[in-house]
């Protein structure tokens, strides 16, 4: 462990440790963001009034539209002249969404990437291939500096030039990656085209997230790359990579409770749902600096358990995302995330694991499209049986009917970063 003390704090003195720190937090939002002041005031509330952690259930939500509305720096507490860095997401409409790190942010930020590394299982002295996008996104930046402070040698290839990337990981010897996972089957397929065997190569763990994925996915990540890939969580607008991580048990994702605070609401009341059950992950940052966050409503829906983990890390699990609300497409009544046609779709035998759903209005009603590609050309007569077979399997797994259209190898576009999983032309004219 990086950080073995705080890893494995009993769950008191960590709650002990929440409340002090949200207590500063608090005053920190409310005597430098007028946005947090204001919301304060109007619930009648002074950070000195939150005595117990259950006391935030009283203050206000944090969302997206909130960094939006007081673009670019608005919701910082920092005045920008203090600030050493800047990110942004693009996001799909209107404004980016900028964040800011003071000298200090920087600092906790790498701490806790160099831990979440290390709970994943990269170790100092690793030779670590980072083909996360440098730039504006977190992901690239983040993982560089977690690299680094944990005492590995980082090489910061940035997403692209797949061959490249392929040439440099056998040559180097890299013992870990970090990528998207989609843009990680893209590297074992170029792989497997130049006729280089990275399931036999000095790769051992992967760390992949920023975009949703699957069991599925995982499977087949490990079998081709041979490592054992490990997911991890992060959002710019509470830090970037590094909120939680897996641990080699592979159970859930360790969420550093010394530095936020997790809470799952039911996304429509906004009550806390029972520990175990589904709901919208909440959190609530407890060491920034520049830019405070209360209870920002990730939209994620996830689970988390409180139970040991046999790693002993203490800090509470959450199971892996596999939807954000916003991505969830409701087809005929029936709720669908991407990640579930995903799941039916990996391992079903002679289609490539690269998959594009398109979403049309057909009338009133919407109408679901899942292009799939071959592992090799079969001819049109085999595609069309091959087409209903997919479409049955989707049917009965999900419950849902859509096309199937079955395309030739390398037909689906390859992403160097968060893949493009979705393309909804209902919005089109919105878009
Ligand atoms: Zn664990």
């Amino acid at each position: 462990m990086f950080e073995a003390a705080a890893e494995t704090m009993p769950r008191e003195k960590l709650a002990a440790l929440q409340l002090r720190r949200l207590r500063a937090t608090l005053r920190n939002a409310y005597e430098n963001v007028p946005l947090h002041r204001t919301r304060m005031q109007q619930r009648g509330i002074r950070p000195a009034d939150v005595r117990s952690l259950a006391d935030l259930a009283r203050l206000a939500f944090t969302q997206k539209s909130d960094l939006r509305d007081h673009y670019p720096f608005g919701m910082f507490a920092r005045p920008r002249e203090q600030l050493s860095r800047l990110h942004a997401s693009s996001g799909t409409t209107g404004k980016p969404t900028v964040v800011g790190y003071t000298r200090r942010d920087l600092a906790t930020w790498a701490g806790l990437m160099a831990r979440s590394l290390a709970c994943g299982g990269v170790r100092p002295g690793d030779l670590v291939h980072n083909a996360l996008g440098y730039g504006l996104f977190t992901g690239g930046l983040g993982f560089h500096y977690g690299i680094e402070r944990l005492g590995a040698t980082v090489v910061p290839i940035s997403g692209g030039s797949t061959e490249r990337q392929v040439a440099l990981i056998r040559d180097f010897g890299a013992r870990a990656l970090c990528c998207t996972p989609s843009y990680a089957l893209v590297i074992a397929e170029v792989a497997e085209k130049e006729g280089v065997d990275l399931r036999n190569s000095s790769l051992e763990v992967g760390l992949f997230g920023a975009e949703p994925w699957s069991e599925q996915m995982r499977a087949e990540i490990e079998q081709r790359l041979g490592l054992q890939a490990i997911d991890n969580y992060g959002l710019s607008e509470i830090l970037g990579p590094g909120v939680a991580v897996e641990c080699p048990e592979q159970d859930g994702l360790h969420g550093w409770e010394d530095h936020f605070i997790f809470e799952v609401l039911d996304p429509d009341t906004g009550r806390p749902v029972r520990e175990g059950q589904p709901g919208e992950l909440v959190v609530t940052t407890l060491t920034k600096e520049a830019l405070p966050m209360i209870r920002y409503r990730t939209r994620d829906i996830t689970r988390v358990s409180t139970a040991r983990c046999a790693c002993g890390r203490t800090h509470l699990r959450l199971q892996r995302v596999t939807g954000r609300n916003d991505d969830m497409l409701i087809i005929r009544g029936v709720n669908v995330f991407p990640s579930q046609i995903e799941a039916a779709l990996l391992g079903l035998p002679g289609i490539a694991p690269h998959y594009q759903i398109v979403v049309e209005r057909h009338g009133p009603l919407d109408h679901l499209t899942v292009d799939v590609e071959t592992l090799t050309a079969i001819g049109s007569a085999a595609e069309a049986k091959l087409s209903q077979s997919v479409q049955h399997h989707i049917k009965s797994l999900i419950g849902v009917t859509t096309d199937v259209r079955v395309l030739a190898p390398g037909a689906i576009p390859r992403s160097q970063g968060k893949a493009v999983r979705v393309r909804d032309l209902r919005t089109k004219a919105a878009g």
